[in-house]
């Protein structure tokens, strides 16, 4: 098969698996308008079904579902793939809990969530699942710092740091661009749920890092502080 590239979709099948009729079909509309296909899966079941039978390139897939619950799908999509899945919540602790138990999730979306936000993040999710030579999908390397989404865990060295879920979104949103500088705006998206905290909460999960950096043996320097802007991972073998 060879998909045409008519737009930025470019024909991939997203698999949204969401009970909430209209916002499914929101969703549906607004991934066909950038070029996706999709199929819609209302209950956690169907969800497995069009799972095995359609092939999704990636799986939206929200966690409260009849019949079937979402961490349940979750379970049985990773038993046999690695589709990206980027799961949609409404609750926080629902994503803590997630990323406690190392599920290997993409991506947590909070709702409610804007249609801008959700391509976003669906495309990254897709980006990042075209295998990188010499690294699995899921593991991000930036010098001797390595971000497993699988694991959910961050080694330096070899050495896991112990981290908390949204230091844990840090770094690896950090590790997806190393050497750009990224305003603390985005990582407070990126790393904190929804309407969680204050944009100063960053900083304190940058401090928390850096200490359990040097206490695994790396440089905290690794993650430079850019004045009034934000912060950036070092590009550089340590
Ligand atoms: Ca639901």
């Amino acid at each position: 098969m060879n998909p045409q590239p008519n737009a930025q979709g470019r024909g991939q099948l997203v698999l949204v698996v969401e009970d909430e009729a209209t916002l499914a079909e929101t969703i549906e509309l607004y991934l066909r308008h950038e070029g996706f296909r999709t199929e819609r899966a209302a209950d956690g079941e169907r969800a497995l079904e069009l799972f095995r039978a359609a092939r999704p390139d990636l799986v939206l897939l929200d966690l409260g579902l009849p019949k079937v619950d979402g961490m349940e799908v979750l379970r049985r999509i990773r038993a046999s793939s690695d589709v990206p899945v980027v799961i949609l919540t409404a609750r926080t602790e629902e994503v803590d809990e997630l990323l406690g138990l190392g599920m290997g999730a993409d991506d947590y979306l909070v709702k409610p969530v804007s249609a801008r936000k959700l391509l976003a993040r669906v495309k990254v999710a897709l980006r990042r699942s075209v295998p990188v030579e010499g690294a699995g999908p899921e593991v991000l390397r930036v010098g001797a710092l390595e971000v497993d989404a699988y694991r959910v865990e961050v080694r330096y060295a070899g050495t896991p740091l112990e981290l908390t879920p949204s230091e844990f979104k840090l770094v690896q949103h950090m590790a997806r661009t190393p050497g750009r500088v990224i305003e603390r705006a985005e990582l407070y998206e990126a790393a904190i749920p929804d309407g969680d905290a204050l944009e100063r909460a960053v900083d304190i999960h940058v401090v928390n890092l850096r200490r359990k950096l040097r206490e695994a043996g790396g440089d905290e320097r690794l993650i430079r502080t850019v004045r009034g802007r934000g912060y950036v991972l070092e590009d550089r073998a340590a």
